[in-house]
């Protein structure tokens, strides 16, 4: 039995629509009635356009966001009650990598400087301690010791995301949300920054929430995936049965787009019509505007998540109706 170390509950997230107040005005759904577990050890991986929902999910984990409603639990403890204070301190725990280093590393600090910062927020060791866990960490990631007195602009893109993976990795985290951490690299350099996460799980026994727009990365990282459209998970299952048996008309139209390293074999591509930001239907199925099967039923009624064989869940008419 494998332990649940976040359990996430009817979490939702709406913005007001210009400036109209939260409760009385219109509002955007960013996140709407997300929930999931995430086991410890495992690689967790959400997938989804840009505006689906899945960053910002993973800020209202780390309460970079406030969740509008729902419960957020790491380890037991309910993160959405926690005081600003006592959320710093679970922050040692749950820590995020960024999407772009660039922007996420301070240009004027030094290496040193940025990797011991989060040791002094949370108050781990005196400055010797500091610096040898720095120089301990850089060589952990890949890089070498010398470098913690260079500054960002002096590393390579592949690189300074090995910078943010040991800035992320100081405090000893159990959990680490990823947010499109390789999009920004080149496809050669995303495999080796890949490599490096998977083997700095093993070895230090860490927890991933891996958010990828692209099926086809998270692939090969992922215990199990997550396919969000609009703020809805509308299918979870482990990464096998995902991409070998794809049940949701969304997820089998994104991975369609996904390339195959193998000539003799050729996959009929799914075009979607429109774009996410234009097709938000007030009631029903989110995805019937774009989804090729849609019915009456989809127009009228929201399908629930629901698991149609073990360990794969899916939220659509087609299989819900099947089950009843
Ligand atoms: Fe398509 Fe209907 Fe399934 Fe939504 S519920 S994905 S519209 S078939």
């Amino acid at each position: 039995m494998q332990n649940v170390l976040l359990k996430v509950d009817n979490l939702k997230k709406y913005f007001p629509k210009g400036t109209s107040s939260l409760k009385k005005g219109p509002h955007v759904k960013a996140v709407d009635d997300v929930s999931f577990q995430v086991y410890e050890g495992e690689t967790l991986g959400i997938v989804g356009e840009s505006g689906c929902g899945k960053s910002t999910t993973g800020r209202m984990i780390m309460r970079l966001l406030e969740p509008t409603d729902g419960s957020i639990k790491f380890n037991g403890v309910e993160l959405s009650s926690l005081s600003k204070q006592e959320m710093r301190k679970a922050r040692r725990d749950i820590q995020m990598v960024f999407q772009d280093p660039y922007a996420s590393l301070n240009p004027r600090h030094t290496v040193k400087k940025i990797l011991e910062e989060p040791l002094i927020v949370h108050d781990i060791g005196n400055s010797t301690e500091r610096k040898n866990r720095v120089e301990e960490y850089l060589e952990i990631v890949g890089l070498s010791s010398y470098h913690a007195k260079r500054y960002p602009h002096q590393f390579s893109g592949g690189q300074r995301q090995r910078i943010g993976i040991a800035r992320a990795l100081m405090t000893n985290p159990k959990l680490i949300i990823a947010d499109e951490p390789v999009s920004a690299l080149d496809v050669s350099i995303q495999a080796q920054v890949l490599n490096l996460m998977q083997r700095l799980q093993q070895e230090l026994k860490l927890t991933y929430i891996f958010i990828a727009h692209d099926l086809g990365v998270v692939r090969h990282i992922s215990d199990r995936v997550g396919v969000m459209y609009l703020g809805r998970f509308v299918e979870l299952a482990d990464s096998e049965s995902l991409y070998a048996e794809p049940l949701h008309p969304y997820t089998q139209a994104l991975l369609s787009a996904v390339p195959i390293p193998d000539p003799t074999y050729e996959r009929e591509k799914i075009i979607l019509t429109g774009d996410v930001s234009n097709a938000i239907p007030n009631k029903g199925c989110t995805f019937q505007t774009r989804c090729p099967y849609a019915t009456l039923t989809c127009k009228m009624t929201v399908p629930d998540l629901v698991e149609v064989k073990p360990g794969h869940s899916v939220a659509c008419h087609l299989f819900n109706e099947a089950q009843q």
